[in-house]
């Protein structure tokens, strides 16, 4: 539980800012009088060390910790591993190895490229409520949010575009959240909204069920529009050999094209239609 504590705290530092809610305080930074600096400044790093005070055990420097196993990479033979450093809310370790080249780290931790993302995708979720950590083999909120982030340029550019400014109306995305069923089961959520100081207008979200990944669905105003699994992910359960990188890569990018092409963007522009159907249009004439 111990990171999962930590990255709260480090949200709590960094408040809204997302682009730098994992930079730690650095450690030696000289504190009060010594540093010889103004009341604002010492006020700043008196908050740090009380931060750092909190996360005695993860040192800031961590090497990772030493593995015999191979690493996970298939075909690496990288003489020198570390383990991912991903515990599960029972404590259960995860069971890779990485190289130095192959591993991530996030703040002081050596994870894999699942766990980093989950690590960091469950930040903020972690600071507006205390959520175990996913099971090792779940897989929902990695993929819900590796979905939001490739898709996240394309939902803003879709949702400005029927965004009317000038009626007081934004666009913004939310962060990953943990939705439960009625049935008590699991999905997990990360979307976008177009909204004005009454509420949201329209919201838009892609989500990943836990009974039914690799599944994912397009929920637009609590309506699910489209199921689909990735098609990277088709390939690989049906053994396909993948595709070179540059190719899987543009790949990726025309399923999403099509996927905001032929659905999401119908399904905006019919659900604004029907939100807006009481209001005149702006271009009628009064
Ligand atoms: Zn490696
Ligand atoms: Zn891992």
């Amino acid at each position: 539980m111990l990171r999962f504590r930590l990255l709260q705290v480090s949200e709590r530092l960094t408040g809204e800012d997302r682009s730098c809610n994992l930079i730690l305080p650095r450690r030696g930074v000289p504190v009060g009088a010594d540093a010889g600096l103004g009341e604002g400044d010492v006020s700043l790093l008196r908050r740090q060390k009380a931060v750092e005070a909190e996360i005695v055990g993860v040192p800031a420097a961590s090497p990772g910790h030493p593995s015999e196993q191979p690493c996970s990479e298939p075909g690496c033979q990288a003489t020198e591993r570390v383990s991912c450093d991903y515990r599960d809310r029972r404590g259960a370790p995860c069971p890779t190895s990485w190289c130095p080249d192959h591993v991530v780290k996030v703040n002081s931790w050596h994870l894999c490229r699942r766990h980093a993302r989950v690590v960091q995708a469950l930040a903020p979720v972690e600071f507006r409520g205390q959520l175990p950590p996913p099971d090792l083999g779940n897989r929902a909120p990695s993929l819900a949010s590796y979905l939001a982030e490739a898709l996240d340029s394309r939902m803003r550019a879709a949702l400005t575009a029927l965004c009317r400014t000038t009626s007081g109306e934004s666009v913004a995305a939310e962060a990953l959240t943990l939705v439960t069923n009625q049935d008590r089961s699991r999905r997990w959520a990360q979307g976008w909204k177009l909204f004005d100081n009454t509420g949201p207008l329209l919201r838009i979200d892609v989500e990943v069920d836990e009974a039914r990944d690799p599944e994912c669905a397009f929920r637009l105003n609590s309506r699910v529009i489209l199921r689909c699994v990735p098609p990277w992910i088709q390939d690989r359960k049906a053994a396909v050999p993948p595709v070179e990188g540059g190719e899987d890569a543009t790949l990726r990018q025309a399923f999403y094209d099509g996927l905001m092409e032929q659905h999401v963007w119908p399904a905006l522009v019919a659900e604004e239609h029907w939100m807006r159907r009481w209001e005149r249009s702006p271009s009628a004439a009064s």
